[in-house]
């Protein structure tokens, strides 16, 4: 018998993408697509949205009652859950379900259908999945995880909203990043030195925005537990009490929500909003 772990014990650290599923928990869309992090992180972040989307207690989950446990040992009657841990994701199983999705759920919540590791798919198989996703049925929706949203069928993320974890193995900011993040934070204290960095026409890519808001999130997640091994985590907890350093985390959310959508942005105005935001 193997002793149970909660899954979820995976998430710690992870609040930024945690809340920004509490949001998106009154009206959930469709399709989610999770990456960054490890595979153990996204499949726990899976399991939390089908808590939050089934758990009578609603926000937090309480993680006790029938539906939680069920949920967490993957045994819940509205959970279907397909492993591409295990090896690909084959077009048969997503045909043989396709009646299922045509059904409302069992329960008073929603059915949750995770494909962890999607990249798992073949394409065929991601094929089939799109004519599901293309019909869409109350009360059913998808979590695909994949390491990065470029793993999968481009046709399946631009149906989805992406959620990005902090990846883990970056304990620190790469260099260029750093510089970034010293720079922004240096603004917010000082007004000065930053919209040369931003103003060069093609300086700042989408990848680049993504990764300098993923390095102001890591610095500002070290000044709230106090860790302030960096300068710029030093900075912020210096600058900004506990209540803005959480405006700050909802002001990175906003940004993550913003380069995130399909809606094409110009990341460089996005990280000057970032920017002016906190000034
Ligand atoms: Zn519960």
């Amino acid at each position: 018998m193997t002793v149970p772990v909660d899954p979820l014990t995976a998430l710690a650290g992870q609040e930024h993408a945690v809340r920004r599923l509490d949001a998106m928990a009154a009206n959930p869309p469709q399709s989610i697509v999770i990456e960054g992090g490890d595979a153990d992180t996204r499949v726990a972040l899976s399991l939390y949205w089908a808590m939050l989307l089934n758990c009578r207690s609603a926000q937090p989950p309480c993680r006790s009652c029938a539906s939680c446990r069920q949920i967490a040992d993957q045994v819940f009657n509205d959970l279907l859950f397909f492993d591409g841990r295990e090896g690909l994701i084959k077009v048969q199983s997503i045909r043989d379900t396709r009646g299922v999705w045509g059904q409302p759920p069992n329960g008073d919540g929603y059915r949750v259908t995770i494909f962890a590791e999607a990249q798992m798919f073949m394409t065929e198989s991601a094929n089939a999945l799109l004519k599901s996703l293309e019909e869409p049925r109350p009360g059913n929706v998808f979590v695909l995880t994949a390491p990065q949203r470029e793993r999968l069928l481009e046709t399946l993320v631009s149906r989805s909203w992406v959620v990005t974890l902090a990846w883990p193995d970056q304990r620190d900011n790469a260099p260029d990043v750093a510089e970034w993040v010293d720079s922004l934070v240096r603004f917010w204290r000082t007004g000065q030195g930053w919209f040369e960095r931003t103003s060069p026409k093609g300086a700042v890519d989408k990848d680049l925005a993504m990764q300098v808001v993923l390095g102001v999130q890591r610095e500002l997640r070290e000044a709230m537990i106090g860790s302030n091994s960096t300068s710029a985590s030093s900075q912020l907890a210096q600058a900004y009490g506990p209540q803005g350093l959480r405006r700050i985390g909802l002001v990175l959310d906003q940004a993550q929500d913003a380069l995130n959508t399909q809606v094409p942005v110009n990341p460089s105005l996005v990280l000057d909003w970032v920017a002016t935001r906190m000034i």
